[in-house]
């Protein structure tokens, strides 16, 4: 196994990493369970399977999943070669034929001579080689039991119980306020409340509706990890001693504690996205969308990233990864797609990619290439390897991973600058790693 990259999984970013990998030259051992062992999302045999939607995203030169789909076409990915061959329409976005989409990537994987599908349940990280992690977020008991002994408990979620995320410049800071309870350090962003603005927000709040969570995602609360909206039905003062208690907070100016108020924590390093503090959420989008602007300051808020709660499983991606998706301790084995705390087909791809080929690369005696950080990939893997590990949790393609565009400009203007950067900078990049590339 030593002279050649072992992939496990053959998901979105298995399958990615098994192509990116061969591309490089090396040869590859793609492992995947299913038909013989299927997962309680999956309904086929084949690989790539779409286990949800069709979407691979909205496109467009103003949209953040648009520039990391924009990216891969340059890097020759086959997920997005599969995504534009059996593209539907779909408005605004990505969307793909599920039967066609996994056919072309299952067909794509299994006539390249160098890799071999393995029909076959991994229940251990191999010992020699490079090996890629892909097993997504439904990966294997016995797998996710050999990843805990080595990693510990503490390395590896099996649920998400996320809050929204909503980006800095969206935030309104004539209305909020740094500060720290108590006079702390003034680490967070404080969205105070009267009695009026709170009962206006429980009201919106308690006619909130949640998803519908499949059966077997169905999670047993912990009571340190309630989400809002179970707190909300608990009663109308219930949030107020939660995530929305006044104590030890003062409004500059007055210096009087306010009725209520909303913490947001920083989630990167740049302070570019904050994530409401203690609002982990199943609530439905739109629903999620109304209650967030329902909050002072945050009337026009941003969201990058909706809270979910649900089941899923993934490393702590700023413990143990470097933005190369290797593991620190161990570089000769990288990680890829949800299980590397990614969210989504598409970044779930990307990240298969980026794995894949680096990997290959080990094996020539290569170093890891990173993309730069005004892509929209290199601004994920960053995230990955330099997020908060505190509060880890897996984040999707948005434009609170790349720096902001420096200039007060329109909103779409400022984007498709930024999409514009990310492009250039990627594609130059690519060119440096002596990739040929394979779009305009
Ligand atoms: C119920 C559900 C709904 C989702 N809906 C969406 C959605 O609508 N849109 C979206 O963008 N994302 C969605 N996601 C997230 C989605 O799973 C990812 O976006 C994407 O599929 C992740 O790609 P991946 O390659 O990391 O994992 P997967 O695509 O799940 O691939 C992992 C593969 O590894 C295999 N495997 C697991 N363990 C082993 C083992 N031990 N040995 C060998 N093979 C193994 C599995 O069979 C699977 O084929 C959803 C996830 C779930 C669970």
């Amino acid at each position: 196994m030593g002279d050649q990259v072992t992939v496990i999984g053959g998901g979105l970013a298995g399958s990615e990493a098994a192509l990116a990998a061969a591309r490089e030259g090396a040869r590859v051992r793609l492992y995947e369970m299913r038909p013989a062992r299927m997962t309680p999302a999956h309904r086929t045999e084949k690989l790539a399977e779409l286990v949800c939607s069709t979407s691979l995203g909205g496109e467009g030169e103003t949209n953040a999943k648009g520039l990391l789909q924009a990216e891969m076409r340059l890097a020759g990915s086959v997920v997005m070669a599969a995504a534009d061959a059996a593209r539907i329409p779909a408005g605004g976005a990505l969307a793909v034929d599920r039967e066609e989409f996994s056919e072309r990537v299952t067909r794509a994987v299994a006539e390249h001579p160098l890799i071999e599908v393995v029909r076959e349940e991994v229940a251990a990280i191999p010992e020699e080689g490079p090996v890629v992690l892909a097993t997504g977020p439904l990966t294997s008991d016995a797998l996710a039991d050999h990843l805990r002994g080595r990693f510990g408990d503490h390395f590896l979620a099996f649920y998400d119980a996320a809050a929204p995320v909503v980006l800095f410049e969206s935030i309104d800071m004539e209305k909020c306020f740094f500060a720290g309870r108590y006079d702390q350090s003034p680490d967070y962003i404080n969205c105070p409340m009267t009695e009026e603005e709170y009962r206006r927000f429980y009201e919106v709040l308690t006619r909130a509706r949640r998803h519908t969570p499949h059966e077997w995602e169905e999670l047993a609360f912990f009571e340190g990890c309630i989400p809002i909206e179970e707190l909300g039905r608990r009663g109308y003062r219930t949030p107020l001693f939660g995530p929305l208690k006044p104590v030890g907070i003062r409004v500059p100016g007055s210096g009087r504690e306010p009725f209520a108020v909303v913490q947001l924590r920083r989630e990167d390093r740049a302070g570019r996205m904050w994530s409401l503090v203690g609002f982990q959420t199943g609530l439905k989008w739109g629903d999620q969308k109304e209650l967030v602007r329902a909050i002072p300051g945050l009337e026009r808020a941003e969201i990058v990233r909706y809270g979910v709660m649900h089941r899923n499983t993934y490393l702590n991606a700023p413990r143990l990864l470097g933005p190369d998706l290797a593991f620190r301790e161990e570089p000769r084995v990288f990680a890829a797609g949800v299980l590397a705390g990614v969210e989504g087909y598409l970044e779930s791809a990307a990240t298969g990619w980026l794995a894949g080929k680096n990997a290959a690369r080990s094996l020539s005696g290569m170093g890891s290439g990173v993309p730069p950080e005004a892509s929209m990939l290199g601004g994920l893997v960053r995230f990955l390897a330099s997020a908060n590990p505190e509060n880890f949790q897996p984040m999707n393609a948005n434009w609170g991973l790349v720096p902001a565009w420096p200039d007060k400009l329109p909103k779409k203007e400022r984007r498709r600058r930024m999409f514009a950067r990310g492009l250039a900078a990627f594609k130059e990049w690519l060119a440096r790693e002596g990739y040929a590339l394979t779009a305009a």
